[in-house]
């Protein structure tokens, strides 16, 4: 079991990114997605959106204390993963983190990340030791993660699938008459 826990979302700000996150953990083979410590109906909904068009059964939260998340999934789960570009290089510590089968919680920040998730982590993990974006981070961890199965995922309860296509949108209704 693979959870996604989004800090430091500003809604003024960080509407379409936190999305992608969502967006991303859902795509990659996440389970859960957690937007910590506030609601933002237009990320939530359309998360919800895609969910229910594009299918899937990710589980989604918001408004959870994230420290408490953390304390908590620590206590009674699994471990904790924090994606900063501090931490060690992802391709030194994946192996181990592939191999344990403890649920994980992958969080990612915003601007600045309080020290509290750095020390509460089990891993703090780089992809790359270069600023970038945690949609990019979080894609490239789950990848790494799942050793790219992630890209073969069907999804349960779409309504419609793509069928690749060379060239043009092929996309067909699943949706059963009646
Ligand atoms: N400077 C901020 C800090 O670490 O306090 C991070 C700002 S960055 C725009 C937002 C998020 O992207 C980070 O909290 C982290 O989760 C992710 N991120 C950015 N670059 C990363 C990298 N090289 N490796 C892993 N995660 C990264």
């Amino acid at each position: 079991r693979v959870y996604v826990l989004r800090i430091g979302h500003r809604p003024q700000r960080d509407k379409r990114i936190t999305t992608h996150v969502g967006l991303v953990a859902r795509a990659f083979g996440a389970n859960g997605f957690v937007l910590g410590d506030v609601c933002d109906d237009h990320v939530m909904d359309s998360l919800r959106g895609v969910l229910e068009r594009w299918g899937g059964s990710m589980e989604l939260l918001c408004g959870v204390n994230s420290r408490r998340y953390v304390s908590e999934w620590k206590r009674n789960c699994g471990e904790v993963i924090h994606l900063t570009m501090y931490g060690l290089h992802v391709d030194d510590v994946i192996g181990e983190i592939r191999a344990s089968p403890r649920p994980k919680l992958i969080v990612v920040g915003a601007e600045k990340v309080p020290p509290f998730f750095y020390e509460a982590a089990d891993y703090n993990v780089a992809i790359g030791n270069q600023p970038h974006s945690e949609v990019a981070a979080l894609a490239v961890f789950l990848d790494r993660l799942y050793e790219g199965r992630e890209l073969r995922i069907e999804f349960p309860g779409a309504r419609v699938k793509i069928l690749p296509s060379p060239r043009g949108k092929k996309v067909v209704s699943l949706e059963e008459d009646n």
